[in-house]
């Protein structure tokens, strides 16, 4: 027996009415590779604009183990208690090899996969961190119709996919836990650039001291920067996911800092550029996608491999006569 799949006009009216199996499926839609659906997820996510945008996009980084799962676990509960709608979302383009090593597990999030206002997604999975992104950015355009104001986007300590999150949030807060007095190292200078907060979790028990040490410590780092264009000067706080200290100061910063940006319109005029990047950079994944999945391509690129190799033609020559042939077809 087959399901009858819903048209994309009954997803949208679903959508719009705060379903979450249509917003599940439409989720699916847009994860499926297969052209068809592409075409439906396009025609419900356009349908879905509209009625998108009105939301505070939320991204949360930081190495596996600081307490990522533990934090938007006690962070959405708290957010819900606001009266918040929360959905988590996450890029983990690792997912495709290790099935998903954040979200992957919904029961690390025990209370907040059952709050009736959250809504939790693991990570789309795919071949490219371009192509994983892509979904979740779609993705919040989906959770936002379906009513959800606070969305989550939680990423890995490594890698690229901090900026491909960056690049699609409001707000960029780090997540870190104290080390022994040598907090500022093994951390990415362009990380530390990118967020809005630093919060160093795990400040209970005996931690405590130590959580205030190396605040003090990413503060006086933080200020080494330069000043950000948003006019926000980035924030640095402790707290514990697991006694739920600090974890309403968090949304008291994010408060601050909405109240900053929407006042001086750098909330807005970033939004726009968002989407401009995001276009351009959908254009780069489906060309090099295409170029790539080319059967005539693909075998003139073994030869042509072959051939670079051997020094029979340069590898310049060789790209340029790949593009050019790929653009005759
Ligand atoms: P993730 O890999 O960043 O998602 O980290 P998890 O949320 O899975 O947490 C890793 C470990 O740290 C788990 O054993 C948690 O129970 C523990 N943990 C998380 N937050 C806190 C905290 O605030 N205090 C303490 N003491 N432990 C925590």
């Amino acid at each position: 027996f087959r399901k009858i799949q819903p048209s994309p006009k009954e997803l949208v009216e679903g959508i719009l009415a705060g379903n979450i199996t249509a917003l599940s499926r439409a989720i699916t839609l847009v994860e499926s590779t297969n052209s068809d659906h592409l075409a439906k997820a396009n025609e419900v996510i356009n349908a879905c604009l509209a009625h998108a945008n009105k939301s505070i996009r939320i991204g949360i980084t930081g190495v596996p183990g600081v307490g990522k799962s533990t934090f938007i676990e006690a962070f959405g509960k708290y957010l819900t208690s606001l009266g918040k709608k929360v959905a988590v979302l996450a890029v983990d383009p690792s997912s495709t090899i290790s099935h998903g090593s954040i979200l992957g597990d919904k029961t690390r999030m025990e209370e907040l996969v059952k709050d009736e206002n959250a809504f939790i997604r693991p990570s789309a999975s795919g071949e490219t961190l371009g192509g994983v992104a892509r979904k979740t950015r779609e993705t919040i355009t989906l959770c936002e119709a379906c009513g959800f104001d606070t969305i989550i986007i939680e990423t890995v300590g490594v890698g690229q996919s901090e900026t491909a999150v960056h690049s699609m949030v409001d707000f960029f807060l780090l997540l870190k836990i104290s080390g022994a007095g040598d907090e500022l190292q093994g951390i990415k200078r362009g990380i530390m650039e990118m967020a809005d907060a630093i919060v160093i979790n795990k400040a209970d028990g005996d931690n405590i001291r130590k959580a205030n040490l190396a605040k003090v410590e990413f503060n006086r780092a933080l200020h080494l920067f330069p000043a950000k264009k948003s006019g926000w000067i980035p924030i640095t706080s402790t707290c514990s996911a697991i006694t739920h200290e600090g974890i309403s100061a968090v949304w008291k910063t994010i408060e601050q800092f909405l109240e900053l940006t929407k006042v001086n319109h750098y909330f807005f005029e970033k939004r726009k550029e968002q989407n401009q990047y995001w276009m351009l950079e959908t254009i780069n994944e489906q060309l090099k996608l295409n170029f790539y999945n080319h059967p005539e391509i693909n075998q003139l690129l073994d030869s042509t491999k072959k051939a670079v190799q051997n020094d029979e033609i340069s590898p310049f020559a060789a790209a340029q006569l790949l593009l050019e042939t790929y653009f005759k077809f």
